[in-house]
Formats: structure tokens, C-alpha cells, sequence
């Protein structure tokens, strides 16, 4: 257990009584939203419960070796799934992270279980802790909780998540309890190699083509304390690739010395802009995002500014400036 002091009885207390769970994601997932629901979809398969996935948006393809991924479904919730009474978010900071109205949750009870910090508590039961470096790890310590053993297929899904969250165990959230969980995971049938090279080694040769592209676009200001990488639209368009293609190019950015602040801005849509924000101690960039709408973590944080890529950048400087001067 890596937090003896969250209470987790309200959640246990709902599921008992819940009839159908739906398990949900948050929009555009990565692997610590999807290894959260995945290793709670198998928990409560395994303690007899009925239990459904269903996200806005298809998971992404590193995750596609995690066991039962292809059980989610995802696009308009389907009326079956529309029947559960009990909805469990994982790893989203704000009901608008879940994709869906707000009349959806409606008639439910709403479990909500996150990491961010700028966790709005929006659930009708709100399980919320900044201390833990992924929300996988959270369903590790709800696992023991409910006294339910680890399989191949939630020890997995944990490790995918705390692997891809902690940027393979390099945030100083890692310490001695996260890897004893991670030997835990191994114990209970994580394969490490597996994930390693279905997360890290099965690139389409194309994302060389876009990253050459983003490379070239690398660009280092405030005295070498910031790197900025973006990419146009039809780029993607052009390499026929889309978002999740260009995962891990910020990490380029920030790996520079001197660089405390790294930001990669893609184009989605036609001057709609998806920002990342990448920091190293002491810097906040989650503090940066929450000024331009968005949200996230001391270290990784994201938000969607519009206008040309001079626009967004403009608005960036300016809600960087009082980091930068401190
Ligand atoms: P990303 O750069 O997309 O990998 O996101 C990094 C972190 O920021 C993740 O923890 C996300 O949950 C959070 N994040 C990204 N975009 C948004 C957004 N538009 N609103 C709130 N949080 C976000
Ligand atoms: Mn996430
Ligand atoms: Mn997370």
C-alpha cells in the first residue's frame, strides 16, 4: 500500500451496491487513464461484479497490448451502457475531461478518482491525491483495499500507467514505496519487456518524418530557459499520423540543459491548438496551464489555445512571465 490514509470505504461501500459500473476515461487517453480503468475493469470482473468501459475516444496505441483493451468501446454511449448506476472516473481532473454531458451523471453516482491537483471534485464520491504519481497507482492501493489479488491483466495495466506517468520513473514522485509497488506488479505478472517495447519500440516509421519536422521547428528562448517545438496541421495531414503519433516529442525539448520549461504546440484543428508543457524542478507549469484554461501536474501539464501559432505563443509568454521572473 503506498497510502495508508485515503479513504477508500465510500468507493467500496458504492460498489458493493452498484448494479452495472461504468468505468470511464478521460478524452484523448493516455496509458494512466486507460491502465487505470483496464486493472479496476478486471478487480471488479474478478469480485463477480458487471462491469462496462466506454470512453469518447478510442485508446491509443500503445495500450493496445494491455489485456481486455479491446472490451472498451468508445464514441456515443451505447443505451446498455447508459443503464449502469454507478460511474467511476479515473485519472480526469474536471467532468469536462470525461467528454460527455453533464446530464449523463444525472441519475448515477459519480466516483471520481484522480491525481491532479486542480481536481475540481466534481464526483458525488471524490477519491483525490496529488501525492500519488499516477492514478494507476491509486487503483493499486483500492485493489488491496477491496482484498483483491493482482492478475496479468491489472498488474499490467498498472505498470503501463506508472511507467508512461512518472516518464519511466524519472519524477521525483518515484520513491522507494513506488518501486516496491512496481516489484509487487512484476510479482503479480507485469511483463516488462512487453510493455517496454510495446510502448517505447513500435513507432510508425512515419513519426521520424513529423519528428524531423518538429525538431526543425525547435526554437530556445529566455536564456536558454525555455524550448518551444510545433507542429502545423498539415503536417499530420501530410504523414497521415494524428495526435498520439507525436508522444514523447516534448521530452526532446526538455532533456536540453539549461532548459527548465519545455512546450510543444499542435495544431488539432485549423488554429486550434493543443499545448503540453513539460517543466523540471522547481518550476509549475500545471500552475501555467490553469491560467490558460487547462490543468495538469507540477511537471506535465496541457491546455487548447486558438488563433495562429504567433497568437498562442504570445498568450504563452505572457502567462510565462511571472514563473520566469521569480
Ligand atoms: P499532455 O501534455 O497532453 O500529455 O498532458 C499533460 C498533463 O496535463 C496530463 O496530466 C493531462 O491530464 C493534463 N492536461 C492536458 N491537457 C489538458 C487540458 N486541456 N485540460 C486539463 N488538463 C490537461
Ligand atoms: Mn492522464
Ligand atoms: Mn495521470
Amino acid at each position: 500500500m503506498l497510502y495508508a490514509d485515503v479513504s477508500w470505504q465510500p468507493v467500496m461501500d458504492a460498489v458493493q451496491q452498484a448494479k452495472q459500473i461504468h468505468i470511464v476515461a478521460h478524452v484523448n487517453p493516455d496509458a494512466d487513464t486507460i491502465g487505470s480503468q483496464l486493472a479496476l475493469y478486471h478487480a471488479l470482473k474478478s469480485m463477480g461484479k458487471c462491469v462496462v468501459m466506454h470512453n469518447q475516444d478510442i485508446a491509443p496505441y500503445i495500450c493496445r497490448y494491455l489485456p481486455a483493451v479491446d472490451d472498451i468501446t468508445h464514441g456515443d454511449v451505447p443505451s446498455e451502457i447508459a443503464a449502469s448506476d454507478l460511474v467511476i472516473a479515473v485519472d480526469a481532473g474536471s467532468m469536462g475531461r470525461l467528454g460527455m454531458e453533464a446530464s449523463y451523471f444525472e441519475d448515477k453516482i459519480l466516483i471520481n478518482i484522480d491525481h491532479h491537483a486542480s481536481n475540481t471534485l466534481y464526483g458525488s464520491i471524490n477519491v483525490v491525491d496529488a501525492r500519488y504519481c499516477a492514478t494507476g497507482a491509486m487503483i493499486y492501493d483500492l485493489l488491496q483495499h477491496l482484498n483483491v489479488p493482482l492478475n496479468m491483466g491489472s498488474a499490467s495495466a498498472i505498470y503501463a500507467a506508472v511507467l508512461t506517468d512518472t516518464a519511466s520513473f524519472r519524477l521525483t514522485c518515484v520513491d522507494a514505496d513506488v518501486h516496491r509497488m512496481v516489484a509487487d506488479l512484476i510479482d503479480g505478472g507485469a511483463d516488462v519487456g512487453l510493455a517496454a517495447q510495446s510502448i517505447y519500440q513500435s513507432h510508425k516509421p512515419a513519426r521520424f518524418e513529423l519528428l524531423k519536422h518538429a525538431l526543425d521547428s525547435l526554437n530556445i528562448s529566455h536564456n536558454g530557459r525555455v524550448a518551444w517545438i510545433s507542429l502545423a496541421h498539415n503536417l499530420y495531414e501530410r504523414t497521415n499520423l494524428c495526435g498520439e503519433d507525436s508522444e514523447g516529442f516534448i521530452d526532446y525539448a526538455r532533456s536540453i540543459e539549461g532548459v527548465d520549461i519545455a512546450v510543444f504546440i499542435r495544431e488539432e484543428k485549423l488554429q486550434e491548438w493543443k499545448v503540453s508543457f513539460r517543466a523540471k524542478a522547481p518550476c509549475d507549469v500545471g500552475v501555467v496551464a490553469g491560467m490558460l484554461g487547462g490543468g495538469g501536474h507540477q511537471y506535465a501539464a496541457g491546455c487548447t489555445l486558438f488563433g495562429t501559432l504567433d497568437e498562442v505563443q504570445e498568450k504563452i509568454k505572457h502567462a510565462l512571465v511571472d514563473m520566469l521572473n521569480s
